[in-house]
């Protein structure tokens, strides 16, 4: 059974390996995602090296195995089952979700998470709109744009996801009532600030400004 900090670096080493497009991972990074010394993230990658959760060369970077990826894939769907299960069944509000999920994530039954997903339906995005891995690990694409790609006026858009899931990001967005499943109509883009004012749900008028806009995800 792998530890929690274990558990943490294969998720994290996962997610650097994913914004790099399936390169190797530095170990400097990890410790830079981690907030870890460099001594404390050699010895994690021996370890788990020794485990066959990677392999590791030096100058050249860190490669999970096909094992450590498969773990990390599924500590990604229990934590957005959890996500999910929060938001929905016990009304936490997705600002609040991924906290307590970054612990519940820890829980290592299978019968517990395959539970969790039949309660849930089976659901294939979590409330911040972020695919969740199947049992096997894959994932269920679509086509997806950010906001601020749209030049037209008068479009109607449905919103699916957020890119910054900072806390108050999420804040701000509950306070325009603007998340995943809304309905964009963009009344006007400013000619010289690109920012975008839009209607929501057919109701309130915003403006959001271009990097806002740049961090909702939408529907093609
Ligand atoms: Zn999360």
């Amino acid at each position: 059974m792998l530890s929690t900090s274990e558990e943490n670096y294969l998720k994290a080493i996962y997610k650097i390996g994913q914004m790099n497009a399936g390169h190797p991972v530095l170990t400097n990074t990890i410790s830079a995602e981690l907030g870890t010394t460099a001594a404390s993230v050699t010895d994690m990658v021996k370890k788990l090296a020794d485990k066959k959760f990677l392999t590791h060369e030096k100058y050249y970077g860190v490669i999970l195995s096909k094992e450590g990826q498969k773990t990390a894939l599924d500590l990604l769907r229990r934590h957005r089952l959890w996500e999910t299960f929060l938001h929905n069944n016990l009304g936490f509000g997705w600002e609040e979700v991924h906290e307590l999920a970054e612990q519940l994530e820890h829980i290592q039954s299978k019968k517990l998470t395959d539970r969790l997903d039949a309660f849930l339906g089976h659901p294939k995005f979590d409330p911040h709109g972020d695919p969740i891995p199947n049992e096997q690990g894959s994932f269920t694409y679509r086509n997806q744009i950010t906001l601020n790609s749209i030049q037209e006026v008068g479009k109607k858009l449905i919103m699916i996801a957020v890119k910054n899931q900072d806390v108050d990001f999420l804040k701000y967005l509950n306070n325009i009532q603007l998340k995943p499943g809304a309905v964009l109509e963009i009344i006007s883009i400013g000619e010289y600030d690109r920012s975008y004012k839009i209607r929501i749900n057919q109701k309130e008028e915003t403006v959001l400004t271009f990097e806002v806009a740049h961090e909702i995800i939408i529907k093609p």
